[in-house]
């Protein structure tokens, strides 16, 4: 890089360097200031070092470009010109912020340094300069603790603790009630801790508190916390973080100023309500920390008519030039109004589908901007389950509800300990209750079910952080109290100790004892309309993986197009299924089997009839038995005693028949289509039952589309021989029955030989459906059941950017299913001049990025969970928007 390259851009005045889709190189917050600067809102002068310095700074083992200091010494020297106060002057002082701001938003997560600039003469100058000492004393001493804590890794709780005992030697509640004096005290109290952990005096010169701030906050790109939240949150790729230098503005100097965090909209359900809190006599920090509970914004216009009023002037002036929900930051000096910060808002699942539907009826943005704002994943949150109305539970305690949605968990109060409680308890559901989150705690809160803490408004970091995750929250809930000594928290007038279930409601703030059942969601109202420009928009058709009539119905209500995978072995669990399923396998013989088939067979056809009712007019993909017999049978002695008690057989044919079925390999052993081979009968009892069913239910007047899908195919011969024998039995019921019923014939592409040789497979298919659990599994050599002990290090270490059983792996796998489905579909029209109809089935068919490949591959239809039915849909169309373009979504 030259040194010519501009690494400093300013912003104040009615003027900036830079704009709003400079994110990359200034990061959102040093973008959004110079855009507001440019569009004429109240912004304190400032400059932003772009992104690429922290790269550079990285790259060259932390050492900053030479060009860096100059061109910052320059861009001091304009703010200093443009606020008319002098970094360091006594006699008329500058003060400057110090902040992050990465291209992504990561709330909390790296270093923020106010105040800077103060020092013993300044800040005497500085209370003269606005009369009031006591605000001059206040805000030295948090630089020097903001300082210490962030730039040299002193202990925050050491300076807070000498404030605390402060306070309590003068016999007052609130930080508020020191005086000029008492601050005076304790800036040196402070002083005293910042030399004896640091081994040197607080620096009094100005600019280098300034150097070792911006040093402070390149590092914290790297921080622990800041690593995390990136892994979690799957952010990969960006620069770094940019500096943002700003003059300060103070909202601490007295009972005229403020501070606040607002939405343009409600985060939460998505209304158009200006929502947010501030605090009167306060600097920012105060409203995120949930160290003071703040009033709602509602409130501010009594106590500040003339700034509310202006203050909804830009609230309306950045939705309109930014059109989206932006999420604010705002000071108010001695009644005028500053804006610190703008940015598009975090949002719950189900206020991102709200605005974004609003904001087409109002005419800000389009359908297809509508389809891109709301991240498919987000729908979880609508697809929650909700409190059961009939439940008869009673509220013992009510806080702000911060993040809609119902949670039960057992009470954890500490976020090492869930994370702990995870590693031992891995199926355990966590509610975090703490006073307030941090940074700190992130780790904790994404292993828990809902978050509760008792202290904390609306924009408090708990609030925030569950609502990007979409899980339940209550903040604010002053009927908890936690006493973290006993492990016990007292909830109203209930005592609850750790490992108590506690069940929250996030939408009404309600918290209450035990677990409170929940029922499942629908499809209504914003989320209806925006699933139907969804499907306007799809070419991919959504089907789901379902074997229950309950679940088939579900999903259809999701907007589901038909079953991709109906694994029929899950039909064979019932009790008096799962004894008739154990004496087949126990059957000494094929007339033994037969016999067992026999009395499964009304309950296959009676499973079939459910499901092709449920799905009437759609098409229905059976799949025929696909896991080993051994799984059918219990591996342990009293299991063992238990069905030789039921069939009346000696307990040593059991054994010995576990034995015998034993594999070193099950999931590529005895399994999938090599049973019907072995054992036909098997398959013949399968084909009869579905067709059955088929007739059945089209004697009722619906319409059914069975597809027999064959599972495991590696070779042609396999599925040529299945297939015939599948047509005979088919002919023989058809025949009997006197009618005729449509049905299809495929396999699915689970094993990677069946990819590589798709033409030969596909002249005896009419479908593919890509298993790609199983062509993940082999493709890789990763059992899908045994990735626990190395997948975490393999996502750590980079060797995988994702688990690839999760989304697929587009590079290696992916491959294959191009293969396939080029291979396949060209076969299958030179031979038969018909079209090969394709899907998937594997888990990835619910996966939005997944979704993506498999539009892009030019499969017909993916298949997912019901609850996932509506993520694919959105996924869908958001792949037809993006061809051709990356597509932005809001994190
Ligand atoms: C697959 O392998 O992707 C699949 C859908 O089958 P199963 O998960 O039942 O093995
Ligand atoms: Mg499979």
């Amino acid at each position: 890089m030259s040194d010519s390259q501009k690494y400093v851009y300013s912003f104040g005045g009615g003027k900036a360097d830079g704009k709003a889709d400079m994110k990359t190189l200034l990061g959102g917050k040093g973008a959004n200031l110079a855009e507001m600067s440019v569009i004429g809102i109240p912004v304190p002068p400032g400059f932003t070092i772009t992104t690429e310095v922290c790269a550079q700074y990285y790259d060259g083992g932390r050492k900053l470009p030479d060009a860096v200091k100059p061109q910052v010494q320059a861009a001091i020297s304009q703010m200093e010109a443009l606020v008319g106060a002098k970094l360091g002057d006594p006699s008329n002082p500058l003060l400057v912020s110090v902040r992050s701001g990465a291209a992504l938003s990561m709330p909390g997560m790296m270093n923020t340094i106010l105040n800077l600039g103060l020092n013993d003469t300044v800040v005497e100058g500085m209370g003269k300069k606005t009369g009031n000492l006591r605000f001059a004393y206040d805000g030295y001493r948090r630089l020097i603790d903001m300082f210490g804590s962030t730039a040299m890794g002193v202990e925050h709780e050491l300076f807070e603790h000498e404030l605390d005992s402060l306070k309590k030697a003068k016999g007052v509640k609130n930080d508020t009630d020191l005086t000029a004096d008492d601050l005076k005290t304790l800036v040196a109290k402070y002083k005293e801790v910042y030399k004896a952990q640091t081994g040197s005096d607080f620096p009094q010169d100005p600019t280098e508190q300034l150097w070792a701030a911006i040093m402070a906050v390149f590092n914290s790109w790297m921080g622990k916390k800041a690593v995390e939240y990136r892994r979690i949150e799957r952010i990969s790729g960006l620069k770094g973080t940019a500096v943002n230098v700003q003059a300060m503005v103070f909202g601490n100097m007295g009972p005229n100023s403020g501070t606040g965090v607002a939405f343009t909209r409600d985060p939460n359900t998505g209304a158009d309500e200006f929502y947010g809190d501030y605090l009167i006599n306060a600097q920012g920090e105060d409203v995120v920390a949930g160290i003071r509970t703040p009033e709602p914004i509602a409130q501010l216009e009594k106590d500040m008519p003339k700034v509310y009023e202006e203050l909804l002037g830009i609230r309306k002036k950045l939705e309109t030039h930014y059109k989206e929900m932006q999420d604010i930051e705002f000071t108010v000096q001695d009644g005028k109004l500053y804006m610190l910060q703008t940015r598009s808002g975090k949002r719950t699942g189900s206020a991102a589908v709200r605005i974004a539907v609003e904001m087409v009826q109002e005419g800000l943005i389009d359908q297809k901007t509508a389809l891109q704002r709301v991240n498919p994943e987000s729908l979880n949150h609508l697809l929650l389950p909700q409190l059961d109305p009939s439940a008869k539970s009673q509220p013992v305690a009510q806080g702000i509800a911060a993040s809609p949605g119902a949670a039960s968990g057992k009470v954890i109060l500490s976020a090492e300990e869930a994370v702990a409680h995870h590693e031992a308890h891995p199926n355990d559901k966590i509610l975090l209750v703490r006073k307030e989150t941090s940074p700190e705690d992130v780790a904790g809160m994404h292993l828990a079910e809902g978050i509760l803490t008792s202290t904390g408004g609306k924009a408090s970091h708990a609030a925030v952080v569950a609502r990007g995750w979409g899980k339940p929250c209550v903040v604010g809930c002053e009927g908890v109290r936690i006493d973290e000594k006993t492990g016990t928290i007292r909830v109203g007038e209930h005592t609850v100790k750790a490992g108590d279930f506690l069940t929250i409601n996030g939408t009404t703030g309600d918290v209450m004892l035990g677990q409170v059942p929940t029922v499942p969601p629908s499809i209504s109202g914003h989320f209806a309309t925006l699933m139907e420009w969804a499907d306007k928009t799809r070419t991919l058709k959504v089907r789901t993986n379902a074997d229950a009539p309950k679940d088939a119905a579900k999903a259809r209500e999701f907007g589901a197009e038909g079953i991709g995978l109906c694994r029929t072995e899950h039909m064979f669990f019932g009790d008096q299924r799962i004894t008739a399923m154990r004496k087949m396998i126990l059957a000494n013989d094929e007339a033994g089997r037969q016999a067992a088939l026999a009395e499964l067979e009304p309950f296959q056809k009676e499973d079939f009839v459910g499901i092709f009712e449920a799905m009437d007019g759609l098409p229905v993909t059976i799949r025929l038995l696909d896991p080993p017999l051994h799984e059918f049978l219990p591996h342990d002695e009293k299991g063992q005693n238990e069905v030789a008690g039921q069939l009346g057989v000696d307990v040593q044919r059991v054994k010995d028949r576990v034995e015998q079925l034993h594999e070193f390999n099950p999931m590529l052993g005895f399994r999938g289509c090599r049973l019907p081979i072995v054992y036909p009968e098997i398959g013949d009892m399968q084909v009869r039952a579905i067709i059955e069913a088929a007739i059945e239910v089209k004697k009722k007047g619906k319409s059914v589309l069975p597809e027999i899908m064959i599972p495991l195919v590696g070779t042609v011969e396999e599925l040529t021989l299945l297939k015939n024998r599948a047509i005979q039995v088919i002919e023989e019921v058809t025949k009997a029955a006197g009618t005729q019923v449509d049905y299809l014939i495929g396999t699915m592409i689970e094993v990677p030989r069946a990819a590589l040789t798709a033409d030969k497979i596909a002249e005896e298919a009419q479908f593919f459906s890509f298993g790609t659990n199983d062509l993940t599994q082999m493709t890789f050599g990763f059992s899908r059941d045994d990735i626990k002990g190395f997948m975490p290090t393999y996502l750590r270490e980079k060797i995988l950017p994702v688990d690839p059983f999760q989304t697929l792996d587009a590079n290696g796998v992916g491959q294959l299913v191009e293969i396939g489905v080029t291979k396949g579909r060209k076969a299958r029209k030179e031979k038969t001049g018909e079209s090969l109809k394709v899907g998937i089935c594997g888990e990835h068919g619910g996966d939005p990025e997944s979704v993506m490949f498999c539009h892009a591959v030019g499969l017909d239809y993916v298949s997912c969970s019901p609850f996932r039915v509506p993520i694919a849909r959105l996924a869908a169309a958001q792949a037809v928007l993006a061809e051709g373009k990356s597509i932005s979504r809001d994190r």
